[in-house]
């Protein structure tokens, strides 16, 4: 059996109640050099005075907001309804991109397709940006892989409208005010998707170069309001392709062959028998993606493909190592 791990996304702070994943004490002692980490950074950008400043009842911030959400209600709803129905799939969001551009365009951004060789990446820079501080937003479009074909379950349709919104509304404030200060949008495809990673390679071909902050927004399901300070927001991603190797034969001679599919079973029914025993948040499915060539051959290659999340990098090396 060969386990080959694909990559792995550690986005892993946002506002949110600190730590919780750990509530043990052999827990914590094993994520405590990441809690330490995340602690000297809480404390290096004194993050309670952080929440003062931006929660403290501020008519500009208000004003910025109202404008976003006029946006949102005028146009924008509209313009993720249209990208829903038009779901594409990573590195094929063609359509999507030129719609958003076109927004953006709308809105005095200029917006150049394509980056670090990707042709649905884009980078879009308001016109009358004027220097320091640089402020990013990160938005995605593409869709989930379906067997009859893509669709949007993961609300990215409504990411780009979200984040154009903010961009928009903090543009435009800068300007009517006369403040220094630039916004960027960066339009990153294929998030479903993890090889390759296109935000990693954006940011080794230095796109996002220049950026003071970079935020990107992602709906979910449920309205929540976390405590501030950091925490875990997301689920650490590994992705993982086993592959098996056997032997073929005849059916008639099965006996003179190894059959890897029995192998691949095996692991989907060893993973189910050790879920059990890991915490619930660990999420871990996958697909057969060989599964032989005809049944009249004993298979000789199978292979699946599994996605293993966990919140914190720490369990979620463990959760690997069983599965
Ligand atoms: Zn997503």
């Amino acid at each position: 059996m060969k386990r080959h791990i694909l990559a792995g996304c550690s986005l892993a702070f946002a506002l949110a109640s600190p730590a919780w994943a750990q509530e043990t004490q052999t827990e914590k002692e094993a994520a405590r050099d990441v809690l330490a980490k995340m602690a000297a950074l809480e404390t290096a950008i004194d993050v309670p005075a952080l929440v003062r400043a931006m929660t403290a009842p501020d008519a500009a911030r208000d004003g910025v907001a109202a404008r976003a959400r006029a946006l949102m209600d005028a146009e924008l709803l509209a313009l993720s309804d249209d990208l829903c129905t038009h779901p594409e799939i990573g590195y094929k969001e063609a359509r999507s991109v030129e719609t958003l551009a076109a927004v953006l365009r709308a809105h005095q951004f200029d917006v150049k397709i394509g980056a670090a060789g990707f042709d649905t990446a884009f980078v879009a820079r308001y016109r009358q940006n004027n220097g320091a501080p640089n402020l990013g937003v990160i938005v995605e479009y593409d869709a989930l892989r379906g067997t009859t074909g893509a669709f949007h379950g993961d609300q990215h349709c409504a990411q780009g409208p979200v984040g154009i919104a903010a961009a928009i509304a903090v543009a435009e404030y800068l300007t009517k005010n006369k403040l220094p200060g630039s916004v960027t949008v960066f339009g990153t495809p294929a998030e479903e998707l993890l090889e390759p990673s296109a935000k990693t390679v954006m940011h080794e071909a230095h796109v996002f170069d220049g950026m003071d902050v970079i935020v990107r927004s992602h709906a979910s399901t449920q309205t929540s309001r976390p405590a501030p300070g950091f925490g875990t927001c997301c689920l650490n991603i590994d992705g993982v392709k086993y592959t098996f190797s056997g032997a073929p034969a005849h059916q008639m001679t099965a006996w003179n062959g190894r059959n890897a599919l029995t192998a691949v079973i095996h692991l989907f029914d060893n993973i189910d028998a050790v879920r059990s025993n890991m915490r619930p948040e660990a999420r871990i499915q996958g697909i057969i993606t060989e599964g032989g060539a005809a049944p009249n051959v004993v298979p000789d290659r199978t292979q699946a493909d599994f996605y293993i999340r966990y919140p914190d990098e720490v369990y979620l090396r463990q959760v690997r190592e069983w599965a």
